[in-house]
């Protein structure tokens, strides 16, 4: 099969691991025979350093006739006296708006070599913890109206319609139905007219789901939960600013943020990218983890064009790499192999064309 693929590495190592993500990418396409044509394009500050702007036009028309695209990092000290709507992260926040990217999907997994890289003890995180948190990416508070009036107050308004929770809805029962057929839709319908709105409809997309097992729980339990019990979650279902939280709470049980992919996807495009920023103090010295990004790649083989059993092939060649005991600095303890950025993505594409 053919298809077309947008790289945008940014800034930092955003570039490293972005191609990273490439060579294992090239080493699919050679492997299953499909025919891959990769496009770069530019975002954040090397998009602002070479166009003036930190998401230019070319490049949204880029990512509109791709079937996936993979986003490095954006970001760095360079760019840090910029303001606002000029900033390179506002190019990130644009391509999602562009794009209509309204699901956020994390998935926080503890691989077994790695539990000792977790802040939690090993019998909490017991034989292997796999999360997937669904977020809402484009509405609640974070879009909201904003503003500080006249004497002083400022506001943010927190609004969800029924159009916005019934489709991420769908998306976390479709997401729930291809894992453990289990979802934790988590709210704060104690207190929150919004979250009583976001639980109605929830439990109505439930019905169509009759195999998914359907649970609610507030944001502060839920906060609690995954600190004492994380093994309980399959699917967690929630709104922007929850899951914003919640995900960046999930992601350090797993050890790394080297290590953690995600994926923005709509109705029409999927956008995938690592969950950590540009790193600014690491770039350039071929030491980061690129193991984020090359599973940035198997999701979008997943989500964005329906190649399965590609995006499962990275990831077992990822898992076999680490269960040989093969590390990159983030994620090293003592007698394992020390490997830098470009090392790690040869072992795992050796890996791939091994079987
Ligand atoms: P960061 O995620 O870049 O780095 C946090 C820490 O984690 C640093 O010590 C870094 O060295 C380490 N780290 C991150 N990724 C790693 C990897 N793959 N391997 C090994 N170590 C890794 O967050 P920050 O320092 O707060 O932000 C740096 C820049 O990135 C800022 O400009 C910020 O705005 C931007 N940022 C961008 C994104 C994005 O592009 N999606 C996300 C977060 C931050």
């Amino acid at each position: 099969m053919e298809y077309k693929i947008v790289v945008m590495p940014g800034d930092g190592i955003g570039k490293e691991i972005a191609e990273g993500a490439v060579s294992i990418i090239k080493k699919i396409e050679e492997k299953y025979k499909h025919k891959f044509t990769i496009n770069y394009a530019d975002i954040g500050g090397i998009a602002i350093d070479n166009h003036g702007t930190p998401l230019p036009q070319k490049t949204i028309d880029m990512c509109k006739e791709s079937d996936g695209i993979i986003l490095g990092a954006v970001g760095g000290p360079k760019w840090d006296h910029l303001n606002g709507d000029e900033r390179p992260e506002k190019g990130l926040l644009n391509i999602r708006k562009e794009l209509g990217l309204y699901t956020n999907l994390r998935p926080a997994i503890v691989y077994e070599p790695l539990k000792e890289a977790s802040p939690l003890k090993s019998e909490i995180i017991g034989e292997g913890l796999d999360i997937c948190i669904v977020r809402e990416l484009t509405g609640g508070i974070y879009f909201g109206e904003k503003g500080v009036k006249e004497d002083g107050t400022a506001y943010d308004v927190l609004s969800y319609n029924e159009k916005e929770i019934r489709r991420i809805a769908i998306k976390g029962f479709e997401t729930a139905m291809k894992r453990n057929k289990k979802i934790t839709s988590v709210d704060k319908s104690n207190v929150l007219e919004s979250s009583r709105l976001w639980r109605k409809i929830v439990i109505e997309v439930s019905r169509d789901y009759p195999e998914v097992e359907l649970n609610h729980m507030y944001v502060d339990n839920a906060a609690m939960q995954l600190l004492i019990n994380p093994t309980q979650f399959d699917v967690i279902l929630t709104m922007n600013m929850f899951g914003d939280i919640l995900s960046d709470e999930a992601s350090m049980i797993t050890g790394s943020i080297g290590m953690l992919p995600s994926a923005s996807i709509g109705e029409k495009y999927g956008l995938y990218e690592p969950i950590h920023g540009s790193a600014p103090d690491i770039a350039g010295q071929d030491i980061a983890n690129p193991i984020a990004a090359i599973l940035s790649a198997a999701m979008m083989f997943k989500h964005s064009m329906g190649l399965t059993e590609e995006g499962t092939a990275v990831e077992r060649a990822v898992e076999e790499v680490l269960n040989e005991g093969i590390r990159t600095r983030d994620i090293y303890t003592d007698s394992a192999k020390l490997v830098g950025t470009k090392e790690m993505v040869s072992l795992i594409a050796e890996k791939i064309s091994s079987w």
